[in-house]
């Protein structure tokens, strides 16, 4: 089968997670018990995720001219994302999130960083090429004008978007339109339509809008009824990044051409056996795993 090719147009960023048994106070300074890096931001995610998962992917996007910016290039070849069109930025820092897990919680610091420079004139740039792509992704770490531009871009050119309003923010009812696929979860639902009743929104937005709802799976109207295509029983480690797996394997299979509920029964697959794995790329699976689980 020929492969679906993708490009996702997102952030990148390097976590910086330091587990301490105490949280620090203001002014205060507590000894911490480890430290770790690791590769995140939801637009690199999706595409390690959908690299995994056997599509050919091209990551769009910034990073810094630093050691970060280095390592998250080296993550995306060793799991087989191009990036012919990530562009390290001079005398800009690669963006990063600064992760403290202690008392059981954690709190969290985003720096955009490079991030901020994935504009809709870089996006331009790379709009031959877009053009040759079966979908196209992207989520809301990247600026509200990307986000805009992308969408009118993609109608232009016909190919399918498939935006994750993630993190939760407004956006026009343009967007809505000219977006193919929109997958939030329960809580960006609330915000993208508004404290709208979710049942309204689906019906608005038929094979459009899926809303993701943790273990339960995922809701949306398919033109007649109401259908929630049911997650799998697991034993949940970590949920981190089970959006990310979702979105990269819906758009996988929407991008092979796979019916609609196919498609939503191939992504809560993945997305379900995600959790049973720690940290966000740690869980994501291989096309061959999703494939052989028996559930
Ligand atoms: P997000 O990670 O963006 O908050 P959700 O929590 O809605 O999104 O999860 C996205 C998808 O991940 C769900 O639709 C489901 O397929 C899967 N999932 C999440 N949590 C679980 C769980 N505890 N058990 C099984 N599947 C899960």
């Amino acid at each position: 089968m020929k492969k679906a090719k993708i490009a996702v147009i997102g952030s990148s960023s390097m976590d910086l997670v330091v587990t301490s048994s105490k949280r620090p106070g203001p002014g205060e300074t507590v000894l911490g018990n480890s430290f770790k890096t690791v590769p995140g931001g939801k637009g690199a995610n999706q595409a390690v995720a959908a690299a995994r998962l056997g599509a050919e992917v091209y990551m769009i996007g910034c990073v810094g001219d630093d050691a970060h910016g280095e390592e998250v290039m080296h993550n995306f070849k060793r799991n087989g994302v191009h990036t012919d069109y990530v562009e390290p930025v001079t005398g800009v820092e690669t963006g990063t999130a600064h992760i403290i897990l202690a008392d059981g919680d954690n709190s969290i610091v985003v720096v955009k960083g490079a991030n901020d420079c994935t504009t809709p004139a870089y996006v331009e740039k790379t709009k031959s090429f877009l053009e040759t792509c079966d979908l196209i992704m992207i989520q809301q770490e990247v600026p509200e004008e990307t986000v805009a531009y992308t969408a009118s871009l993609c109608k232009e050119i016909g190919v399918p978007l498939l935006l994750n309003p993630a993190p939760a923010r407004r956006i026009s009812k343009e967007i809505i339109e000219q977006a193919a696929y929109i997958t939030p979860n329960e809580h960006e639902a609330a915000i993208l339509f508004d404290g709208a009743h979710l049942t309204d929104a689906l019906q608005e937005y038929p094979n459009k809008v899926m809303i993701t709802e943790g273990a339960l799976g995922v809701r949306y109207f398919d033109g007649e009824e109401e259908v929630l295509v049911p997650s799998y029983k697991v034993t949940a480690l970590d949920t981190t990044g089970a959006g990310d797996t979702f979105n990269a394997a819906f758009g996988t299979a929407i991008a092979e051409g796979k019916q609609m509920n196919e498609c939503l029964r191939f992504a809560n697959r993945a997305a379900s056996l995600s959790v049973t794995g720690f940290g966000a790329q740690g869980g994501m699976p291989y096309r061959n795993e999703v494939e052989r689980w028996f559930t």
